[in-house]
């Protein structure tokens, strides 16, 4: 393997483990997953990067920076 492969090999490696740690909302145990009215993810959020579907079913969107502001405002853990 050249210096070049090893490096890309590297670059792969490095963007996975990136990947890997992605913030995200747990549908299981998010409330508004589970049809209660919850905004404390999206109202922690200064990036804007939490839709909301007709109220419910959050997800997060490329705005995100994963810097886990989001995560630590939820009342039930369920940003990881
Ligand atoms: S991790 Fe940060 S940027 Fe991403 S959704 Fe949560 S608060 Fe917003
Ligand atoms: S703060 Fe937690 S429970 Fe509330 S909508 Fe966001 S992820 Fe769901």
């Amino acid at each position: 393997m050249d210096r070049r492969d090893f490096l890309a090999a590297l670059g792969g490696k490095f963007a996975k483990k990136q990947e890997e740690r992605a913030i995200a909302i747990n549908s299981m145990e998010c409330l508004a997953w589970n049809d209660v009215m919850c905004y404390s993810c999206k109202d922690s959020c200064g990036k804007n990067a939490i839709d909301f579907f007709a109220s419910f079913r959050p997800t997060i969107n490329s705005n995100c920076d994963n810097c886990g502001d989001c995560a630590s405002s939820c009342p039930v853990g369920a940003i990881k």
